[in-house]
This record gives structure tokens, C-alpha cells and sequence, in this order.
């Protein structure tokens, strides 16, 4: 009981004798069940409430009837059931008493809470050995140039380095800025995703494939890596550029906020200077040099698109967002998807539902609609019924469709406006309150909203209507699907450069399939055509639906 005077502190041991002679030595193991407030049991009780935190132990430890002192089990069964902790929990395990302190220094411990928790499958030490690293995976993922070997050049001391060190040292320390991100790069946004990939933490920045292709997959580079060089100590490293890893720093500047420095931004310049640089990004944006789009408006857009993301290079904030909660009723998936936007090429935008409307959030902008707008906003309550084959030729006809869905849309806003506060809230539903009772809003909608699809079975059995874009409507792509699902009323925001006198403007959401979309812009007599992001994200839900809609007011209101 040498151990229990040191866990019970003064007159210790005396506690933990009265319980086993009060229970018998085999039996206090289930302590957790009993509320106990004796002070000198009080550390004893410590150590089971942090067994208890996980769940299933709680409930293995009401099924055995025997009880008995943690501090009597072997070592190999504590291994055990230390392992099965969260991580978070050993520190102040470890300060129960030199037994738990010992055992706590097994490294097995700590690497099933880096696979568990963060999804380090690595061996440690077998890492360069096998192969299966993050080099690799890098190496696969990015375009030749850029992979010479330079991402690793600096390896680190794998030979000395522990599971416990990079699960607190590394993993633990920065797991805040795990998940998804918008960098504040002005009207164009972004996505950067920080991963744990191997031992490192990555800050991947994903691009859209190049303008028009959506479906290709997303491109990305790395902005930043973190990882162990030694024991305890954890060096941020700045990606930009094409001379490799130099020195940087990440601060976590509040909750969902982190920002990135680069301590030697002359790594991110080239020998040919400005020029070289442009055409590098020219290269990597957009897959062709200037000369060969022949655009002039697209030209100037490019340039000053270069030159204002060019000045955040050696500083980003980012903010946190979400994946869109899904619900089995949506009309598809919500989530991430590409679109073409004209001369402001592919952008990255967010469909998410919220029961009578869907909305489509820009990620990435550009300088008439910034990122954190609302580009489309879908009405799943007024469905459009293309014309036939025949006269879909013919815009007008669409445009007489479409606008008398608009009037009628707009004839029941003023009754349910007249209608006093219980119509009212069918209006609500633009604003982010009314999603504060989430689970209320589908299980009343078969009849309407986005239950509409239900309605129409020959829809949904994925027969599909005939698609054509009428004539004198233009699309950067002209490979869009020939047969869709279904149509719905929808409004489009179009905007001045420098998101002057924005307006909702009428158009039609063609939906194709599970993983693409479209939508007609009336006035702009243009055709947007969307194709899902298929990149699997980690730590990317939101904690609640109320948290997803304010993070959507928030990066909206950030470029308003
Ligand atoms: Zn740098």
C-alpha cells in the first residue's frame, strides 16, 4: 500500500484500507458506481472518474459484480484500459500516483490515441522504412515540379521520438486548427483543410480544377506543416512558394481562428522575378499562360486577382466552417461543390438545405460576388416544369415560365407578409432562426417544401426529362448533363464589381443527378453548371445545426 499513501496524500492509506475492509480487496473496482465524498478517497475517486469518462468501461464496470482497487490490477491490463482513454484524460491520470505515472509511459498507450483520436496509422519508427508516408502521399498527390524532393528535405528524429510526444506535443497542441478553413483573403476566400497526414499536421490549400472542368478533382498545395524536428518541440514550417519548407508560426488567435506568418518570405520569390512568379501561378491557376486567353476582361481579372492575393503571402487569418448538417428528406446531399462563373472561372461553393429553401454559399469569390455570399438561393417549394423538348430552344418561352413562378412567388410572400406572425415564419425560414427547432422542420414537410421531389415519383425514379440550355444561353461548359430530374425557382445574385447594388435576380436550379447541378441565370443569359467535391474532410462537422447557420451569417457577414 506503499503506492496508496502516496495517492491518498496525508493519512492516506487509512481510506483505502476501511474500503477493502469493508468490501474486501476485489471489490472496489466498480467505486466509479458510488458516489462516495470521503476526502481521503477523494484521488482514488479521481482516477475512476477519468475510467468512467469513457463510456464503454462505465458500463463493463456496472457488469461486474466483483470489486477491487485499480491499483491492484497488472500493469498489462491498466495498459489496457489507459489506452482505451481519451487521451486528454492521462495527464491528470498520470498524477494520481507513481504506478499510473509508470504505466502512462508506455508508448502503445499513446499511439492508439493518435490513431484513434487523429488518424496516425504510421508506425513510428517503421515510417521510412516501409515507405507509407507522408512524402509519398504528397509526392502522389502534387504536380512534379513542385515535389522535387524539397517538402522533406529536412527530416525528423524519428529515431528518439514517442507516440506521448506527438500526441501532446504535436496532435494535442494543435488540434484547434484541425477541420476546415476560410482564409481572409478578401472577396476570393478559399479552402484550406489541416490534416493530420503521417507525423506532420498539414495545411492543405485546395484549388478548383481548371476553368471549365468541374468535374475534375480538386488540386492542392500545401501552405503549412507542423511537425516534431526534436522531443516536446514542434516546428511550424511555411510551404509557399517553390524553394521548400522555411520557417514559420501559427497562432491560434481565438476559437475557429488561427492565423499563419511566414518568418522568410524571401523563399517565396523567384529568380525571375514578378514575372516568373505570375506566370508560375498563371501555370498552376488556371493551366495556360496569358496569351492563350484571348479575353480581355478575363485578362484584367486574372492580373488583379494575382496581384491582390500575392499581397497575403506572408500572412492569413483563416476562419472555421462547416460541412452542412444532411438530413435523409434533402433533395440531395448537401456539401461542397465547383461551379463555373464566366470570366471569373471554376469557384467553390456550399449547398446546404434549410427546409423550404436551399442555398448555395460562395467559399471561394471573386471581386462582383465575394466569398461568404449567397450566390443561389434554391425555393424547393415551386417547382418548374420545362417546356418540351421542342420549344426549350426557345428562351423566351423559358423566361415566360420562370417569371410567372416569380410572380406567383411573389403574391404569396405579401399574403403570408399580411398574414400576421404564423405565416409569417414560412418567410422566417431565410433567416437563420427558425432552424433552432431543426428536426421539426422535415418530419411536417411531406406535403410541401423539400418533399416537393417526393410528390413526383417519376423524378425520383431517375427517369429524368430531356435538358437542353435554350439558344443565346451561354455555359463555359458545354459538356453539362442532357437529361435532368427536376427544376426548381431559384434566385441568383448578381452584383457590380466590388459587390455594388447587389440583386437576387430569377433563374431556374436544374437538378442532373446525386452530384451535379446547374442553374440558369434569366438576366445574365448564362448557365452555371456545379460538380461535387469528393474529397472525404475530417473534423469538419458541425457541432450543431445552429452552429453551421451561424457560421454561415458569419463568413457572409465578413464581405457584406
Ligand atoms: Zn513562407
Amino acid at each position: 500500500m506503499a503506492v496508496c499513501a502516496r495517492l491518498c496524500g496525508v493519512g492516506p492509506s487509512r481510506g483505502c484500507r476501511r474500503r477493502q475492509q469493508r468490501r474486501g480487496p476485489a471489490e472496489t473496482a466498480a467505486a466509479d458506481s458510488e458516489p462516495d465524498t470521503d476526502p481521503e478517497e477523494e484521488l482514488i475517486e479521481a482516477g475512476s472518474a477519468a475510467l468512467s469518462g469513457a463510456g464503454d468501461d462505465r458500463s463493463a464496470g456496472h457488469s461486474s459484480p466483483p470489486r477491487c482497487s485499480l491499483l491492484e490490477l497488472p500493469p498489462e491490463l491498466l495498459v489496457e484500459i489507459f489506452a482505451s482513454l481519451p487521451g486528454t484524460d492521462l495527464p491528470s491520470l498520470a498524477q494520481v500516483c507513481t504506478k499510473f505515472r509508470r504505466i502512462l509511459h508506455t508508448d502503445t498507450i499513446w499511439r492508439r490515441r493518435c490513431r484513434e483520436e487523429y488518424g496516425v496509422c504510421e508506425n513510428l519508427r517503421k515510417l521510412e522504412i516501409t515507405g507509407v508516408s507522408c512524402r509519398d502521399v504528397y509526392a502522389k498527390r502534387i504536380n512534379p515540379r513542385v515535389k522535387s524532393g524539397r517538402f522533406m528535405r529536412i527530416l525528423p528524429d524519428y529515431e528518439h521520438m514517442e507516440y506521448r510526444d506527438v500526441y501532446t506535443c504535436l496532435l494535442h497542441r494543435y488540434r484547434h486548427i484541425l477541420g476546415l478553413w476560410q482564409p481572409d483573403i478578401g472577396p476570393y476566400g478559399g479552402l484550406l483543410n489541416v490534416v493530420v497526414d503521417g507525423l506532420f499536421i498539414i495545411g492543405w490549400m485546395y484549388l478548383p480544377p481548371h476553368d471549365p472542368h468541374v468535374d475534375d478533382p480538386m488540386r492542392f498545395k500545401p501552405l503549412f506543416r507542423i511537425h516534431l524536428m526534436e522531443r516536446k518541440s514542434a516546428t511550424v514550417e511555411c510551404m509557399y512558394g517553390h524553394r521548400g519548407p522555411h520557417n514559420g508560426h501559427v497562432q491560434i488567435v481565438k476559437k475557429d481562428e488561427f492565423s499563419t506568418k511566414c518568418n522568410q518570405t524571401d523563399h517565396h520569390r523567384m529568380s525571375g522575378g514578378r514575372q516568373e512568379e505570375f506566370r508560375t501561378w498563371l501555370r498552376e491557376e488556371w493551366g495556360r499562360t496569358l496569351e492563350d486567353i484571348f479575353h480581355e476582361h478575363m485578362q484584367e481579372l486574372i492580373l488583379m486577382k494575382f496581384i491582390y492575393t500575392s499581397q497575403y503571402d506572408n500572412c492569413l487569418t483563416y476562419r472555421r466552417i462547416y460541412l452542412p448538417p444532411s438530413r435523409p428528406d434533402d433533395l440531395i446531399r448537401p456539401g461542397l461543390f465547383k461551379g463555373t462563373y464566366g470570366s471569373h472561372g471554376l469557384e467553390i461553393v456550399m449547398l446546404s438545405f434549410h427546409g423550404k429553401h436551399a442555398r448555395g454559399t460562395k467559399i471561394t469569390g471573386d471581386p462582383n460576388i465575394p466569398a461568404g455570399q449567397q450566390t443561389v438561393e434554391i425555393d424547393l417549394r415551386h417547382r418548374i416544369q420545362l417546356p418540351d423538348a421542342e420549344s426549350l430552344h426557345d428562351f423566351n418561352e423559358l423566361s415566360r415560365v420562370v417569371l410567372e413562378v416569380r410572380e406567383q412567388v411573389r403574391q404569396e410572400q405579401e399574403k403570408e407578409q399580411e398574414g400576421g406572425p404564423e405565416d409569417a415564419e414560412g418567410l422566417g425560414r431565410q433567416s437563420p432562426q427558425p432552424c433552432e427547432e431543426p428536426p421539426a422542420e422535415p418530419a411536417q414537410a411531406p406535403g410541401d417544401g423539400g418533399a416537393a421531389a417526393a410528390a413526383e415519383p417519376p423524378a425520383q425514379s431517375g427517369q429524368g426529362q430531356p435538358f437542353v440550355l435554350p439558344v443565346g444561353v451561354s455555359s463555359r461548359n458545354e459538356d453539362y448533363p442532357r437529361t435532368c430530374r427536376m427544376c426548381f425557382y431559384g434566385t441568383g445574385l448578381i452584383a457590380g464589381h466590388g459587390f455594388t447594388s447587389p440583386e437576387r435576380t430569377p433563374g431556374v436550379f436544374v437538378l442532373f443527378d446525386e452530384d451535379r447541378f446547374g442553374f440558369i441565370w434569366l438576366e445574365l443569359k448564362s448557365f452555371s453548371l456545379y460538380s461535387r467535391v469528393q474529397a472525404a474532410f475530417r473534423n469538419a462537422d458541425a457541432p450543431s445545426p445552429q452552429a453551421f447557420e451561424e457560421m454561415l451569417k458569419n463568413i457572409q457577414s465578413f464581405t457584406s
